[in-house]
């Protein structure tokens, strides 16, 4: 599909890199417009806040992830504008939602010492399925009444208080989610009760004039989770309930109550797409770590999404490369 401009057949890649050109930013595989409006004719918006949403970076210490996760990290602070936060979607590092504890200590260390000495900007952490510790009691070794298990290390790790939250930020909501729902010695990805509970009074606590951006690790609605793996080999789609939420219908139904939700983040899938349904856009944003540092994963190379916020809740992204090569097989 070609986009038409002044008479001139623009193709799909000249056109993205020109939105991403009108955010400043050079190399982006997918960028586009959250205004209701096309983004030209919505001047005298102001962007309030520039984030880079920097999600499955699975540090380790194999494949040289420190040096890759280090070069996305200056590369997005020494953007000519740089973004404001750094806002991570989960899968922080590698696993250990199957490790034992030596090897969970190993990547929570390197974790912390690339941050202190790579990362200035404040910081808003997603937890992700391979964030959590142990629940995989069998391979991880774990009782489950060790103090740390499951999601109390990256909750310490991370100074968080709670597994799911809100902020404020320059006028916009940010939703953080937990997708990460456990069954037996897995997982899917839905929201327990209490936390849908939550998100409903939060939604409904929220004054209608603030936009609100949703951050979880999982998708609630994506179109790459068809292309993660052969799953039409069957002769029918299937997309697991550990790809993208289980429960996005009601998530969905929770949303259309609320228009001043207007954008979702998540990652899990590391592949790059937008969907755009009932006046809510879904961006899945690729992978710090590409093919979990061994290179590119299908058409995605290894990347983050800057994501600007307006004032008048819409907003613009771009999914940035910071031409990370990866260690093959
Ligand atoms: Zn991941």
């Amino acid at each position: 599909m070609n986009g038409e401009r002044e008479g001139v057949a623009v193709s799909r890649r000249e056109a993205i890199l020109a939105a991403a050109a009108g955010m400043g930013l050079s190399g982006a595989v997918l960028a586009g417009s959250g205004a209701a409006v096309p983004a030209r004719a919505a001047a005298g918006r102001e962007r309030v806040l520039r984030l880079a949403h920097m999600t499955d970076i699975h540090l380790q210490p194999e494949r040289r992830a420190d040096e890759g996760f280090t070069a996305a990290l200056r590369h997005a602070q020494s953007l000519k504008d740089p973004p404001q936060v750094i806002v991570t979607g989960g899968d922080l590092i590698m696993d250990c939602f199957a490790a034992d504890e030596a090897r969970t200590r190993t990547q929570w260390d390197l974790w912390k010492r690339v941050l202190r000495a790579e990362c200035s900007l404040p910081l808003e952490h997603c937890i992700g399925n391979h964030d959590i510790w142990g629940w995989n009691q069998k391979k991880s070794g774990t009782s489950g009444s060790e103090p740390l298990h499951g999601h109390k290390w990256a909750m310490e790790m991370l100074g968080l208080g709670s597994r799911y939250r809100a902020v404020d930020r320059a006028g916009w909501r940010m939703i953080v989610l937990d997708s990460t729902f456990r069954v037996g010695d897995s997982y899917t990805a839905r929201l327990d009760e209490e936390q849908f509970d939550w998100l409903s009074r939060t939604l409904a606590d929220t004054p209608r004039a603030t936009p609100v951006v949703v951050v979880s690790h999982i998708p609630i609605l994506s179109a790459s989770a068809y292309f993660d793996g052969d799953n039409e080999k069957d002769g029918d789609w299937k997309v697991p309930g550990a790809w993208m939420h289980i429960d996005a219908r009601r998530i969905k139904d929770l949303f259309a109550r609320h228009a001043n939700v207007r954008l979702c983040l998540s990652g899990h899938i590391h592949l790059v797409d937008r969907v755009d349904y009932l006046g809510v856009t879904y961006l899945c944003n690729g992978a710090v770590s590409g093919a979990w540092w061994k290179g590119s994963n299908q058409e995605c190379d290894a990347g983050y999404c800057v994501v600007d916020l307006y004032d008048d809740g819409s907003f613009e992204h771009a999914y940035v490369t910071y031409g990370w090569q990866g260690v093959p097989d």
